[in-house]
């Protein structure tokens, strides 16, 4: 089969033929049809955060069709529409048995990151990581399932809000987008905070009702008042570096929450006297559980979350769509493995 391999960090991928994987017990070969981009596979290339063995294949945004299912597999067939969660956990540690799957201290693979994914014609993933893909929901929008549309949905279930409270978004790409659609559904006043007009027009069009540009002086002000002169009670951080953390307690009124899903090797500039003293709570969010894809999955069918998709590539282009990914887009970057 085709693949996009990383042979070296900081290298080009190459697109190679490599074997095709056949599905062990338990687990099931999944034809890919397209899979999204996301910025850990900027840090996978370049060898920041995450560092797979290799050579590695890439992609853990991906939506596709079961090919082959391995002994003991029951209720998949070959051509049922399919997204995967991602983790590859063990179902018994504490974590797993709460809910938090994300958390499990028995992992043993992540798909793309950990373990070969799916920038490649097909890849093998336990069944029980599986879960059916709606017809009226496309491929490409599918695979965004998986990670941004995900993210977006465990991280607002991190933090406490409700109805008419407001919420910044600090990053408005592919899943700050899904998370504005998400807190407007759910009655909270968005506002979002990006670096590219573009990107402020799309946030304004999904319904945030204020928007401002990256960084600006005038930010904190701007949403004292839009918010009584208090303050957001939560800030969803995109972004992860060390100044956009400080942007964001800024923009909080006291006892609010920062939720930290941006990811960079950066501390955050917010000095201690100020958590203490204003109450602040920071609160990591990473990907989300089984329960949230399942509801992540029922929210694109409806309709409540339409991820956007700047651009599509096919696989041969890969090294070009991560490039124009990494220069920043409205929306998500799409490889497409196979047409529908
Ligand atoms: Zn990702
Ligand atoms: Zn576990």
């Amino acid at each position: 089969m085709r693949a996009a391999v990383l042979r070296a960090l900081g290298e080009r991928l190459a697109i190679e033929e490599v074997p095709k994987p056949a599905p062990g017990p338990g687990e099931v070969l999944v034809e890919t049809r397209a899979c999204g981009l996301c910025g850990t596979d900027l840090h996978i290339c370049d060898g920041l955060a995450y560092v797979p063995r290799l050579p590695h294949i890439p992609g853990h945004e991906p939506a596709g069709v079961v090919a082959d299912v391995g002994a003991g597999v029951t209720g998949l067939h070959a051509g049922d529409r399919v997204v995967p969660h991602l983790f590859v956990t063990c179902g018994t540690c504490d974590y797993c048995r709460s809910g938090r799957d994300a958390q499990c201290t028995g992992v043993t693979g992540i798909l793309g990151v950990l373990m070969p994914g799916a920038l490649a014609e097909y890849f093998t993933i336990p069944a029980a990581n599986l879960f059916a893909l709606p017809d009226s929901i496309p491929f490409p929008i599918g695979g965004l399932i998986a990670d941004a549309v995900l993210t977006a949905v465990h991280a607002s279930r991190r933090a406490r809000l409700g109805v008419g409270e407001t919420a910044v978004v600090l990053g408005a790409g592919g899943v700050g987008q899904c998370l504005i659609q998400i807190l407007v559904a759910a009655g909270v006043r968005v506002i979002a905070v990006d670096t590219t007009a573009e990107k402020r027009d799309s946030a304004a069009t999904m319904g945030a009702a204020l928007v401002l540009p990256a960084g600006a002086e005038a930010n904190a002000q701007a949403i004292r008042d839009f918010s009584d002169g208090q303050g957001a009670q939560a800030v969803f951080e995109c972004v992860g570096k060390g100044e956009t953390m400080a942007q964001a307690a800024s923009y909080l009124r006291r006892g609010g929450q920062i939720i930290v899903i941006g990811e960079e090797p950066e501390f955050p500039r917010i000095d201690t006297i100020q958590i203490a003293q204003r109450e602040l709570e920071i609160i990591g969010s990473r990907n989300g559980s089984r329960r949230d894809l399942r509801d992540a999955i029922r929210f694109v069918a409806a309709g409540m979350i339409r991820p956007r998709i700047a651009r599509t590539f096919p696989l041969d282009e890969i090294n070009e769509a991560l490039a124009f990914f990494r220069a920043g887009c409205d929306g998500r970057v799409v490889i497409t493995i196979k047409d529908n």
